[in-house]
């Protein structure tokens, strides 16, 4: 799988998010054509069908992602593509044009299924756009993975259950937690932590360190992975539960490519695995 990127930064004001810290905090996007162009290079010459789109949000600004869509299009037969996608800012139109042009999964940065949660964490959607956004992709019958990140401010074992409810009745073919809110230096909330006392200075950031909220800080670990178990379709990197290591490299090993968490339904439904993008 290759990457592409058709744009850098994102406007978005997450509060632990290093994109716009190390991409900037406008979106800067390029030539959708001269993304197509590039696309197509890699496939004439070097065979690359399959592509991630590594933009921070590839639905943003408004209008951009329909522009590079078009301009995937005449290509959309034989490629596809993956990215990451705000559930907040998704409508059916898109979606459409995104499966026309090749998508054939989307990874939403969705981080909480709590309202209280998402607030603490500044996002620009609520628990509403992520049922809806998650509707649309089962309607559709397109794969779709929820990235979550429990232990933030204000998590509390209400909200971590209310996450666990939300993700249950979005029903995605794929969820992606972690435990903890990895805090990166010049973050805003890096910077509360620091203003508040509660980091030493930005040097301690400097190693991996990690924030989980004080009502939560003992046991939560336990509680997700208990989660995760329970369902299967959960994936705890860098944890053994569920286990996606072995299972991608098995999946690998029969020839399939591209983001493979996809194939989970499939396995689930005991379905024959098909080439990728099938
Ligand atoms: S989490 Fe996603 S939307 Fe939020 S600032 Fe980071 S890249 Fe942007």
């Amino acid at each position: 799988m290759a990457n592409l990127q058709t744009k850098r930064g994102c406007h978005y004001k997450c509060t632990f998010c290093a994109y716009p810290v190390i991409e900037g905090r406008g979106m800067r996007t390029r030539d959708p054509c001269g993304a197509a162009a590039e696309v197509e290079t890699l496939l004439e010459e070097y065979g690359l069908d399959q592509f991630f789109i590594v933009d921070s949000v590839f639905n943003a600004p408004r209008g951009y992602a329909e522009a590079v869509c078009a301009a995937l299009r005449r290509l959309g037969r034989r490629i596809r593509w993956s990215c990451f996608v705000t559930p907040g800012n998704l409508s059916a139109e898109l979606l459409d044009l995104m499966m026309t042009a090749g998508c054939q999964s989307i990874d939403f940065g969705t981080d909480a299924g709590s309202n209280r949660t998402l607030r603490a964490f500044r996002k620009s959607f609520n628990v509403d756009d992520i049922h809806a956004a998650s509707a649309l992709c089962r309607e559709r019958g397109l794969p779709f993975c929820h990235s979550l990140v429990f232990g933030g401010e204000d998590e509390t074992w209400e909200t971590v259950a209310e996450t666990i409810a939300t993700m249950d009745a979005c029903r995605p073919t794929a969820v992606t937690a972690m435990c903890g809110v990895r805090v990166y230096p010049e973050t805003p909330f890096a910077q509360a932590l620091i203003g508040r006392g509660e980091v030493p200075g930005v040097e301690a950031l400097y190693e991996p360190y990690f924030y989980f909220s004080p009502a939560v800080r003992d046991g939560l670990t336990e509680t997700v992975a208990a989660a995760a178990r329970a369902r299967g379709n959960w994936f705890l990197p860098g944890s053994k539960v569920n286990d996606e290591d072995r299972l991608f490299a098995n999946l690998r090993g029969r020839g399939l490519k591209g983001d493979l968490w996809r194939y989970l339904a499939r396995l689930r439904l005991g379905r024959a695995l098909g080439p990728a993008g099938a």
